[in-house]
């Protein structure tokens, strides 16, 4: 018997009605003979809820009573769940992250899972049970309970997955799959029967929102096989595989992502020497500030420009420390822009195509689109543009992919 792990996100379990579907969905999967352990969030809105009353009586928010407060979202779903299984005449168990023992290091709200002792789950399973647990918890070594960060619920189903060896872990969300583009966007986009592994990586980390880009790296690290699909229509969603079995007809290009999320700073007239590009974005770092993109020019005249990305909500800490670290290297000064966006295509299949960059230039030129920074890697290339220009740039990339023909 195969063991499937189930995700139910925030959405799919935010009512009464939709805890009973997805009882149904959950029971005509036993049905079908798997074991089936199923990970569910809080109802939509509830861990927001939550910690607005903490704010308002503590904007400090102390990090291990913030724990406390926020893994009780999906204690609730747990039972509710679990109850609405025993209607169905089915054995159902509800488990805390800390019950199974999801094992984080301490890290309050944004714990690292460690290690998950699955022998009571696979007990259960032995015995006919259906396993529901808690998605987004753990419990560090001393008993503490520790939440794994927002949307952590996707990482739990992950794990959990790896732990038992399941065959798949399926990712039940609002969505039906993951997208060539933002649907809100682009209108012809359309669902992947799947994407690699590689490519859901850097979609997630480039904004596409459909999965949590640490569940992504999990599911990476032990092979897990993930399915994202919806809980409100039926659907095969999208496999996210390990090995690119396409057709030399599909597209070179996966997908298209967006994000402005980010924030540019310039320090401009920077001495050409050794030590100073460690000296900026050390800087920054030690800050706790996460800088993406990076450029320097050739020096002409014995100075540089430095450019480089961070993300919107640092712009101003960013730009205040900046200017310091300018008077500090005698530099002439800083500049900085926080209303851009990051466009980024993405496929495999540049590996062994030329020519994507460049049609991704002509394709922005076009639209009169001004491209301010390009980065690149294997699979991708993304370029910096003005925000209000993003929309544009999505659809006129989308067509020139062609990524709107079924492949
Ligand atoms: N309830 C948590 C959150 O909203 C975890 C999750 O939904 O995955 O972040
Ligand atoms: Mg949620």
């Amino acid at each position: 018997m195969s063991i499937i792990v189930e995700k139910y996100g925030g959405t799919s379990v935010g009512s009464i009605e939709r805890i009973n579907a997805v009882a149904e969905k959950v029971s005509k999967s036993y049905a079908a003979g798997d074991q089936m352990v199923i990970v569910v969030s809080a109802m939509s809105g509830e861990t927001n809820r939550l910690l607005e009353m903490a704010k308002e009586i503590n904007p400090h928010l102390p990090a291990r009573e913030a724990d406390v407060l926020v893994s009780t979202g999906e204690q609730v779903t747990i039972a509710l769940l679990c109850m609405a299984l025993i209607k169905r005449g089915l054995q159902a168990r509800s488990y805390t992250g800390g019950q199974v023992r999801i094992e984080t290091d301490t890290s309050h709200g944004r714990a690292r899972i460690r290690n998950i002792d699955d022998s009571r789950i696979r007990r259960d399973l032995d015995e006919g049970k259906i396993i529901v647990v808690a998605g987004y918890q753990g419990v560090d070594n001393e008993g503490n309970i520790t939440t794994l960060g927002r949307g952590g619920s996707d990482v739990s189903a992950v794990a959990l997955a790896a732990a038992l060896k399941a065959l798949e872990c399926r990712i039940y969300t609002d969505v039906d799959g993951v997208y060539t583009a933002d649907p809100r966007i682009v209108p012809e986009a359309r669902r992947m029967d799947e994407v690699t592994f590689e490519e859901m990586l850097e979609l997630s980390s480039l904004g596409a929102k459909v999965l949590q880009i640490r569940s992504v790296e999990f599911a990476g690290k032990y092979k897990v096989p993930l399915r994202v699909l919806s809980s409100f229509e039926d659907g095969p969603g999208t496999l996210i595989s390990y090995e690119v079995k396409r057709n030399m007809e599909r597209a070179v290009i996966a997908g298209i992502a967006h994000n402005a999320d980010e924030a540019k700073l310039t320090i401009t007239g920077v001495p050409d020497h050794p030590g100073v590009a460690h000296t900026i974005l050390g800087r920054i770092a030690k800050k706790g500030i996460n800088v993406d993109m990076i450029i320097q020019n050739v020096a002409a005249d014995k100075t540089t420009d430095f450019t480089f990305t961070v993300p919107r909500t640092d712009y101003e800490n960013a730009k205040t420390l900046l200017k310091k670290v300018s008077t500090e290297l005698a530099a002439r000064g800083v500049t900085g822009d926080n209303t851009i966006a990051k466009v980024s295509v993405v496929g495999v299949g540049m590996r062994s195509h030329t020519g994507v960059a460049d049609l991704m230039f002509a394709t922005l030129a076009q639209e009169g689109i001004n491209i301010r920074m390009i980065s690149t890697s294997e699979i991708k290339v993304s370029v910096i543009i003005d925000d209000k220009y993003t929309e544009l740039a999505v659809r006129a990339l989308h067509k020139a992919f062609e990524l709107d023909q079924k492949k």
